[in-house]
Order: structure tokens, then C-alpha cells, then sequence
């Protein structure tokens, strides 16, 4: 007979007790991080992307004057005919930014261009199509019209005193075109995070540098830095770290000092020459997890110093996987964003996508529409977690639920668009 191994769930099993759900550690990382408070103004050309401090409440009316949706006449209600046609003598005329300025009487009316202001007396405009031309300086209309039309009323977009956007906005170009459109030049924003990034490993050797056997170029602090550049963070890089206790613990030293965040890859699984675990429970304070999902399964949250701690995983389609799923919504929240989730939409596989049940697989997928116009998306090739081509070739993730067992062709699944994802 053999003894039976008493081995404990590594990172192969898809059924692991210990392993936390992708919205259990999701949701205790939101909870143990909160925004950082400072503020500072910033002129609104400089804005894009940042977070606003405070709300942004109007102090006029948009439009500021009740105006002109057309080219034609402005002329009073009254003066619409009830039946037949009726003449109304053109007394002057209207531009944008020149009004007319004068009382108009019943029987008057005034040529008028769009977005100019109403002259007084008018509360309709009939556009220029819609009447007759007389020599005589008149022009013949008839009762196709309505009190009103053709008429942008003062205040219909913002009324003065209304909160046009909300604290905690990520300010996208249209928000900052309705900011100056209320003549703000200057607004508060949070402070942008600082945030260290180092890499782990013996093998890693810079970009530019010769790869003896074993080693690979040290690609995970360049998509990290991307993807930070992306929220808006400042970064600090301390580099490459080696797999010795010492410099593990410089590093977390060096990345420690003044920063908001630290977050680090590779060296966080159970292997002999990972030493993040270690030196942080020495350092500050650790929570080592097993998320049930695929790629990413060894992920360290915690803290050191002041700075919030993330240690992801060295694979480098795991470091994307993880980033974007744990810590760029922290990020966002500590920069003060209210919604930090991303859009999800569901898409018909066109491949068919092989799974077994246990963990959260967030697979690299193309979505586009058919020539129906319908989502459909297709696995990038091959998805190990060590192929970051599958990152590069697409478009969205495509998840699928833990105690799903794979997909056939033609099959719902549920994608997560890059585009979404900042
Ligand atoms: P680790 O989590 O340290 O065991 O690393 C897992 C895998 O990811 C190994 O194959 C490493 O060589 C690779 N890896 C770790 N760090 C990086 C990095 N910064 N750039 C590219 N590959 C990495
Ligand atoms: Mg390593």
C-alpha cells in the first residue's frame, strides 16, 4: 500500500478552500483603503483626468439668455395667423453676440441668426424656409408654427445654483468644456497618488541589457507604469529588486518613504526565493490571500509605513489581470473617484473557450460587432498567464464565472471592454 500525500492546494488546483472569491478580496480592499484628502486648484486646461475636490455649482443661467435655435424671424405668438397668412414688417436684425435691442410691436418682427438673443416683444421663431419674402421689406408666414419654437430658453441647460458635477468625478473633455462654459477658470481637484512600483527576481535584467540563459527582460514596470500613467499617479520606480531578504527589505524601505502606495511583482508565491511576504509581515503588516481566479492566484494587500501595500504576482499577464481588477479601483477610490466600476456588457463567444470550475477566469478576448451589429468576441489564442501577446491583441476580458466549465461557440459571456477600464 501507499501512504497518501498530504499535499496542500498549490496553484494548479481549481478547488482550493483557502482561496478568498474575486468579491470577497475585492470588497475588503475597498474597505481598507480610503481617499486622501488634500486638494489643490488647477486651471481647467489642466484638468482632464483629474478628480474634482468639490462640487461644481453654476453661478449663472446656460444659456445665460433666452435665444435663437434657428436662422429666421423672431416675431410674438400673437402674431401667428390663426388660419390664411399674415405680413410682418422686418424692423431690424439680431446676431449672436449683437442683439437687437429695441421693442417690437405687434405686426413687427426681427431677422434674426442663431444663438442670438430674443429682442424684446418676440417669444417665436420661424425659420427662414418656412416664410415668404416681400420686396417691401416684409415677409408673409403662415400658421405652421408654434408659440415657442424654434426657442432656447434661458437657464434650460444649468439654472444658476444647480451642482453640475459632483465631487469625486474623473473630469472627461465634455466636463471641462461645461466647467469653462460656466467662466470657472480654476478648480479643485485630490493631489495625483504617489505610488512606487519595484520587480522581483534574480532572472530580471533591464531593457537594453543582454539576456544570459535563464533571464528575462524585466517587462512588468513597464505595463504597470502604463497603466499607472493611465489613472493619473506620480511614479516613483526603485527598479529591480534581486531575491536576497536585504534588498527586498531596501527596496520596501526605499518605496515606503513619502509614497501612498507601493506595489511590487513577483516573489509573492510560496517559492524559495520569494521574500516579499517575509520582509513585509517584518516591515508593516501583511494579508497574504488566494483569490479563486485565473490568472493572478497569489495576491498580497497590507501595508507598510503610511503607504498601502499591493505584492502582485511576477506572471506578467497576472500583474494586468490583478492591476485591473484590485488595484486600480483602489487607486481611483484613494484619489477620491466615487465610480471606479467598469462597464460590462454581454457578447456571443464565436470560440470556443475551454474552463474548469472553481476559480474566476478573466481570459483576454477581441469584442467587436458582426455584420448584424451584435457583440461578439473571440479568445485571443493561447492564455497562459506568461503570454502578454494575449493582453496585447485585446480588446476586453472576457470573464467567466467561477462555476463555469467552459463555453461553447455561440454561447453569452460576460466581457469587460479595455476601453471601459481608463
Ligand atoms: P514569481 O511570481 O516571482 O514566481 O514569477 C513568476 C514568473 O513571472 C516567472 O516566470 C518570472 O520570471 C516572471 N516574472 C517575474 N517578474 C517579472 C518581470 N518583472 N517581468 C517579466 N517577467 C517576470
Ligand atoms: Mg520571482
Amino acid at each position: 500500500m501507499t501512504e497518501p500525500i498530504h499535499a496542500s492546494p498549490g496553484c494548479g488546483d481549481e478547488l482550493d478552500p483557502t482561496s478568498l472569491s474575486v468579491n470577497e478580496a475585492l470588497r475588503r480592499i475597498l474597505g481598507n483603503v480610503a481617499p486622501v484628502c488634500e486638494a489643490e486648484p488647477v486651471p481647467i486646461d489642466e484638468a482632464l483626468n483629474r478628480v474634482l475636490a468639490t462640487d461644481v455649482v453654476s453661478t449663472m443661467n446656460v444659456p445665460a439668455h433666452t435665444n435663437s435655435a434657428m436662422d429666421g424671424y423672431a416675431l410674438s405668438a400673437a402674431d401667428i395667423p390663426a388660419q390664411g397668412t399674415r405680413e410682418l414688417q422686418v424692423i431690424g436684425a439680431a446676431y449672436a453676440g449683437r442683439p437687437y435691442e429695441s421693442a417690437v410691436a405687434a405686426g413687427q418682427c426681427v431677422r434674426i441668426m442663431t444663438g442670438a438673443p430674443l429682442p424684446p416683444g418676440t417669444d417665436t421663431v420661424v425659420m427662414q424656409e418656412r416664410i415668404e419674402r416681400r420686396g417691401d421689406g416684409a415677409i408673409r408666414l403662415d400658421g405652421r408654427l408654434q408659440p415657442g419654437d424654434n426657442v432656447r430658453y434661458a437657464g434650460e441647460d444649468i439654472r444658476e445654483g444647480q451642482a453640475v458635477l459632483a465631487a469625486g468625478r474623473r473630469l472627461m473633455p465634455a466636463d471641462i468644456g461645461l466647467i469653462a462654459s460656466l467662466g470657472i477658470a480654476k478648480i479643485a481637484v485630490h493631489r495625483p497618488l504617489r505610488v512606487a512600483i519595484f520587480s522581483t527576481g534574480d532572472e530580471l535584467k533591464p531593457v537594453g541589457e543582454r539576456l544570459e540563459p535563464g533571464d528575462v527582460h524585466d517587462s512588468n514596470r513597464y505595463t504597470l507604469r502604463g497603466m499607472l500613467q493611465r489613472v493619473g499617479a506620480r511614479i516613483n520606480d526603485v527598479g529591480i529588486v534581486r531575491d536576497t531578504r536585504e534588498q527586498t527589505r531596501a527596496a520596501f524601505e526605499a518605496a515606503a518613504a513619502g509614497q501612498d502606495v507601493i506595489i511590487s511583482s513577483g516573489g509573492v508565491s510560496v517559492g524559495e526565493a520569494d521574500f516579499v511576504k517575509s520582509v513585509l509581515s517584518e516591515l508593516g503588516h501583511a494579508e497574504f490571500w488566494k483569490v479563486a481566479m485565473k490568472p493572478g492566484r497569489p495576491l498580497t494587500f497590507g501595508r507598510v509605513r503610511g503607504a498601502v501595500f499591493f505584492g502582485l504576482p511576477g506572471n506578467p499577464v497576472s500583474v494586468m489581470v490583478t492591476f485591473y481588477q484590485f488595484v486600480q479601483p483602489a487607486l481611483r477610490r484613494m484619489m477620491g473617484e466615487t465610480e471606479t466600476t467598469g462597464l460590462r456588457l454581454q457578447a456571443t463567444s464565436l470560440s470556443r473557450l475551454k474552463k474548469r470550475p472553481g476559480r474566476v477566469e478573466f481570459q483576454r478576448g477581441v469584442l467587436e460587432q458582426d455584420g448584424s451589429g451584435a457583440l461578439v468576441v473571440r479568445k485571443t489564442g493561447m492564455q497562459g498567464s506568461g503570454i502578454l501577446t494575449s493582453m496585447s491583441h485585446a480588446n476586453c476580458f472576457v470573464i467567466l464565472p467561477q462555476d463555469c466549465s467552459g463555453v461553447e461557440v455561440g454561447e453569452p459571456v460576460e466581457v469587460q471592454p479595455f476601453a471601459g477600464l481608463i
